[in-house]
């Protein structure tokens, strides 16, 4: 019924999750409410993390970084990709060790490099000029920060534009041809110390071609820098593994990806004669299918096309706006009917922009019904916004058949918050 989606089920008509009732939490929790289950998200680190048992896993904080999710991957083991100074510190009051994570950037502040070298965690440096100030804020610190460099691999993942980041014409990394230089200079440099090469070519990648291209170019420099003096103590391939969001798509497991870029890095490393921790950055794999998005119908309207209008749009799931996203659904009241019209599900959001699924086929919807957008878990709500005025929704975690508030329903208090009125407009 749901695919591999061994987690989802029906009873009685409903749609459940981690064997709990959909229809259920709406009612005692209100929509819109994000739904994770536990025990979905650890199998899925830990499938990765088995197919790669001698690699760290830095699960990639921006896809999901509520407190109680990083806990849980913290608990399965998982280092971190942090992105920005509020991703380390969510990372680090999750518990996650300093040392098990990546501070990553195409453009960090000053601010954010320095706390990465208080807290001592490394950094990913993304150019020179970056590197530079490194030296000196590590330097004012009397540290020494320990760096890699990321790395642009010019390799064209088949992906949407949007997120491939590993072309040579993205923003991210230092040129494949400028790097050899970088380290020169880093090994140059006072209180840095060049102890990884980094790289992260795109996400939502479905074929493992691209994965082996970038390993055998990372691979050849991992070589070309050991040459030049320096010690690697890991090699960071980055995260991309894509997951199927349509029905019939294929994606590769972490034991095929594993099989396409294992033996390069493990051929090259021992005829180096080095024994560098291979580092992996999964976000999407970890937790998109873990999630699905409740959501009731306001309203259905026939005009140009079947109007589904529900409770959440755009400022709860950006994925379909941003990336012409497709994410299944499911009326999770009538989850074993048959398909019997055509709808395009959009949200509230004054917007024409806002559809959130076109031309599906679904039981016959009629409001009050409730729909579940599947596979959320990853850059969905950690995408959210207050646009138009709307409070961000709650989001529960399922675990042993009990539903827990993990993250409260904002308020309208929320939407003032931190807002000064001059006081010459009071009164
Ligand atoms: C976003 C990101 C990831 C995770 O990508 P997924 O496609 O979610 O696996 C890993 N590493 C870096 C540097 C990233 O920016």
């Amino acid at each position: 019924m749901f695919q591999h989606r061994d987690h989802l089920g029906i009873e009685n008509g409903h749609l459940t999750i981690g064997g709990v009732d959909a229809v259920a939490m709406a009612e005692k929790f209100g929509t819109p409410l994000y739904v994770t289950d536990e025990s979905r998200l650890r199998a899925n680190y830990q499938r990765f993390q088995s197919a790669f048992p001698d690699a760290d896993i830095y699960y990639a904080a921006k896809a999901n970084y509520n407190l109680t999710i990083l806990k849980i991957l913290a608990q399965e083991g998982a280092g971190a990709d942090v992105f920005s100074d509020g991703e380390l510190f969510c990372a680090l009051k999750a518990g996650i060790s300093p040392d098990r994570m990546l501070f990553n950037g195409n453009s960090k502040t000053d601010a954010e490099l320095e706390m990465a070298v208080r807290e001592g965690v490394r950094v990913s440096v993304d150019s020179l000029d970056e590197l530079r100030m490194l030296s000196k804020i590590a330097g004012v610190q009397g540290a020494e920060v320990e760096v890699a460099f990321r790395v642009n691999p010019d390799v064209s993942p088949k992906t949407h534009p949007k997120i491939a980041t590993g072309l040579k014409t993205s923003k991210f990394g230092i040129p494949h041809a400028e790097v050899v230089s970088a380290y020169k200079e880093a090994l140059a440099l006072k209180n840095i110390k060049p102890v990884g090469i980094h790289c992260h070519i795109g996400s939502q990648i479905l074929d493992v071609a691209p994965f082996a291209e970038s390993a055998r170019k990372m691979m050849e420099l991992v070589e070309r820098v050991n040459k030049i003096g320096v010690e690697l103590k890991f090699v960071d391939l980055g995260g991309g593994l894509g997951v199927p969001y349509k029905p019939g798509e294929k994606a590769p497991s972490p034991s095929e990806l594993a099989d396409a870029i294992l033996p390069i890095f493990e051929e090259r490393t021992k005829s180096l004669g080095i024994a560098p921790k291979l580092i992996l950055e999964p976000g999407r794999y970890i937790g998109a299918d873990s999630t699905i998005l409740l959501a009731r119908v306001n309203t259905v309207k026939r005009a140009y096309k079947n109007f589904v209008g529900i409770d959440a749009g755009f400022n709860l799931l950006l994925r379909p706006v941003m990336y012409d996203a497709h994410h299944d659904i499911v009326v999770a009241n009538k989850a074993n009917q048959s398909p019997s019209d055509t709808y395009t599900v959009v949200g509230p959001i004054c917007e024409s922009g806002d559809v959130l699924a076109s031309d599906r086929s679904l039981p016959k919807v009629e409001k009050g019904d409730l729909l579940a957008i599947l596979d959320v878990g990853a850059y969905g709500f950690s995408m959210s916004s207050q646009y138009n005025g709307r409070p961000r929704c709650a989001e529960v975690l399922v675990c042993d058949g009990k539903a827990e508030i993990v993250r409260k329903r904002e308020s309208y208090d929320d939407l003032l918050k931190n807002q000064v009125i001059p006081s010459r407009l009071k009164g």
